[in-house]
């Protein structure tokens, strides 16, 4: 399990690299900042973040009356673990029984397999997990859901070309009924082109809460680290349309540039729960502000 801290690093090393060739100058001034301006940019920060950070960090080098370009570097991952610290929440589950928790996301953002990641961190818990297969419209997406199950030996509420909804229903009154501490409801990240993904998505929200009136407690969202500001807009429209209230970032391991999640941290901070850092079962981490941005600068 050491091996993840290695494997962010990894991962954020271009974004590493050409923020660090910023700080080989002798001196600090406008062209480094330019050129750190840019390196941001490159690393998916966005424009608003990044302006964001360089007047922090200016401020930063002022107070501190550093004139090393070296020094500049420690001030900027502290300027970035601060701005990325309010994404730092756990997810906390017990509060109801069952915890229920939607989970939605674009196709190949991981969504399928960090919900079998996160069945195996709860069931480490020692929390009992019911899965809900509401992604009814492709029959791989429940098979491969299905496959998860077995591999966390947990159960499944799934039907063959049902309803979206109706599935989310029954798998949330199983939940009750079984007396189970967590329902994961896995939901379509593509639908027919004739139907709408998000009031799909809303109509199985609706129809959870008509299953039990506090639920869902948390409505997740899984993108893919490496998706940068497409990554920033699936959050704005899925935020927008069903009140977000945790992230999982996938990918972190593979050539993601990291910035993301900086852009995230000043337009919608919402929680990361979760990031991704490989394809296995274990490879899914809790978010940590401090050794992100050292990861990202290292
Ligand atoms: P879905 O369509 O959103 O359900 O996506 P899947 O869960 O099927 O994942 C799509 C691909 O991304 C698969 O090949 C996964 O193995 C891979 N994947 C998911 N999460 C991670 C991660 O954190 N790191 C890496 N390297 N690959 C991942």
């Amino acid at each position: 399990r050491q091996g993840w801290l290695d494997r962010l690093k990894a991962g954020l090393r271009k974004t590493g690299s050409s923020l660090a060739t910023v700080f080989t100058g002798t001196q600090i001034d406008d062209a480094l900042y330019e050129e750190l301006e840019e390196a941001l940019l490159m690393a998916d920060t966005g424009v608003k973040a990044t302006e964001h950070l360089l007047k922090d960090l200016k401020r930063r080098v002022k107070e501190a009356k550093t004139t090393e370009p070296g020094q500049v570097k420690a001030l900027l991952a502290e300027a970035i673990a601060d701005l990325l610290r309010p994404l730092e929440k756990a997810l906390v589950i017990g509060e109801f029984t069952p915890t229920v928790i939607m989970v939605a996301g674009v196709n190949g953002a991981g969504k399928t397999t960090s919900i079998g990641k996160l069945t195996k961190h709860l069931a480490n818990e020692g929390a009992s997990v019911l899965l809900a297969a509401a992604d009814t419209f492709r029959a791989a997406a429940r098979e491969q859901l299905g496959v998860w199950a077995d591999r966390n030996t947990v159960e499944i509420v799934s039907q063959e070309g049902g309803d979206p909804a109706a599935v989310s229903f029954d798998a949330v009154t199983a939940g009750k009924a079984r007396g189970k501490d967590v329902v994961l409801v896995d939901t379509a990240g593509r639908l027919p082109t004739q139907l709408h993904l998000m009031e799909e998505l809303k109509k199985i929200k609706r129809v959870v809460t008509k299953a039990d009136g506090s639920a869902p407690h948390e409505v997740l969202l899984v993108i893919d680290g490496n998706t940068g500001q497409n990554a920033l807009a699936q959050v704005r429209s899925f935020d927008d349309a069903l009140g977000l209230t945790g992230l999982i970032v996938t990918k972190l391991d593979g050539t993601a540039k990291g910035g993301v999640l900086a852009a995230i941290a000043q337009e919608r901070p919402i929680p990361v729960y979760f990031i991704g850092v490989g394809e296995k079962l274990e490879d899914l981490e809790t978010f940590n502000a401090r050794e992100f941005a050292q990861a990202l600068l290292s």
